[in-house]
């Protein structure tokens, strides 16, 4: 298996009509989003577009019982995480009840901003990056080499990247 990256830009960008994770004839779409995450001093925030990838409705099923799943576990992980604070706090362990709730904020930030993304490349084998410039440049990420060379072959602009880092959080 070798994966690789590509970047292009936004206004380019086709896909080819084989699903990416099987190889199989696509038969629908699945809404993948790019996310970008916009630094202004202290605060920043995402946007992110979206981009309707053929997939096969096999592969479709599988991300979207893999979003039940990992928001699941996400929301699971808060509330337990919530219930064990307010005990430590009854039993006055505020040390550990403040860096507890500090972990359980940062899940919820992981859960809200970074699991989608994780959790299609598992399942779709796909990445899809909304790097900063104007001409809002895309570093997607490919697994399989075979939808990869599918992918170069309806996109002839887009440019190999050097920095392939698939599994990166960027
Ligand atoms: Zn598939």
């Amino acid at each position: 298996m070798s994966s690789g990256s590509v970047v292009t830009n936004r206004a380019a960008i086709q896909f080819p009509s084989s699903c990416p994770q099987c190889g199989r004839d696509a038969t629908t779409t699945y809404d993948v989003a790019a996310h970008r995450d916009i630094e202004l001093f202290v605060l920043s925030y995402y946007r992110f577009i979206v981009f309707p990838v053929p997939v096969c409705r096999a592969c479709k099923r599988g991300r979207v019982v893999a979003e039940i799943a990992s928001v699941t576990v996400g929301v699971a992980s808060i509330l337990g995480g919530g219930f064990v604070v307010f005990s430590l706090l009854l039993n006055e362990w505020r040390l550990a009840a403040a860096i507890l709730a500090a972990a359980v904020v940062a899940l919820g930030l992981y859960v809200r901003f970074r699991a989608d993304s994780d959790v299609t490349w598992q399942v779709l084998g796909l990445r899809i990056r909304w790097m900063p410039g104007d001409d809002m440049p895309l570093a997607i990420s490919i697994r399989h080499s075979a939808y990869l060379r599918a992918w170069l072959a309806v996109n002839p602009d887009a440019r190999q990247a050097a920095d392939a880092r698939p599994a990166g959080s960027g």
